[in-house]
C-alpha cells in the first residue's frame, strides 16, 4: 500500500515538473513569436535595398567573382552588366528622359554622367557626350558580331555598361551609347 501511494507521488511530482517546465519553454517562445518588428521594417525599407558592396562614395576598383553579381543583382542589371547584353531600343527607362541629377553604375553605386552630358539621340539608348569623370568608366576593344567596337565598362566594377561611337554631338564628338537597365538616375536636390 504504501510502494503504491509513493508511485503516486512520483506520478504527480512528475506532472507538476513538466507542467512548469512546458510553461517557462512556451512562454518565451510565444513572445518571441508576437514581438518580432518584421511588419515595422518591412514598411520603413526603401523599394531597392543596395547589396553590401553598393557605394556612391567609395571608387575604390570592386573585383567580385560571377557568382556573388549573379546573387545580389537583379536579373535585369545582371543580364547587361555581367553578361554584356544589349536592351532592346526605345525600351529602357532613360532613353528620351531629360531630369536633371545624376547617373550612377545600378550595379556597384559609380557616379558615371551628369544629366548636362546627356544629348537627345536617336539610337533609342542614353547617350552621353562624356563622362562624369576620367575613372568614371573603362574601356575594352569587343570584336563581336564581326564588328570593331569600343566597350565602356563601369571604372568601379567592371559591369557592362554599352559602347563609344565617335558620332556624338560637340564639344567632345563622342557617343557613349548606354544600356538604361545599368543606368540609376539620382534627381539633382532642386528637381526634388
Ligand atoms: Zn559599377
Amino acid at each position: 500500500m504504501k510502494k503504491a501511494l509513493f508511485f503516486v507521488a512520483l506520478f504527480i511530482g512528475a506532472i507538476v515538473a513538466i507542467r512548469a517546465l512546458t510553461r517557462t519553454a512556451v512562454i518565451p517562445a510565444a513572445l518571441s513569436m508576437t514581438g518580432t518588428a518584421a511588419p515595422a521594417d518591412r514598411q520603413t525599407r526603401p523599394a531597392y535595398t543596395p547589396h553590401p558592396y553598393y557605394s556612391r562614395t567609395d571608387t575604390a576598383r570592386l573585383a567580385l567573382p560571377d557568382s556573388v553579381w549573379k546573387k545580389v543583382l537583379p536579373a535585369e542589371v545582371y543580364d547587361v552588366a555581367r553578361q554584356g547584353r544589349t536592351e532592346r531600343p526605345f525600351t529602357g527607362k532613360y532613353w528620351n528622359s531629360d531630369g536633371t541629377g545624376t547617373y550612377f553604375c545600378a550595379a556597384c553605386g559609380n557616379a558615371l554622367f551628369r544629366s548636362d552630358a546627356k544629348f537627345t539621340a536617336s539610337c533609342g539608348w542614353p547617350s552621353f557626350f562624356q563622362p562624369l569623370r576620367q575613372t568614371s568608366i573603362s574601356y575594352r576593344t569587343d570584336l563581336s558580331y564581326g564588328m570593331v567596337r569600343t566597350e565602356v565598362l563601369c571604372g568601379r566594377c567592371g559591369a557592362h555598361l554599352g559602347h563609344l561611337f565617335e558620332d556624338g554631338p560637340p564639344p567632345t564628338g563622342k557617343r557613349f551609347c548606354m544600356n538604361s537597365a545599368v543606368l540609376d538616375f539620382e534627381p539633382s536636390e532642386a528637381q526634388r
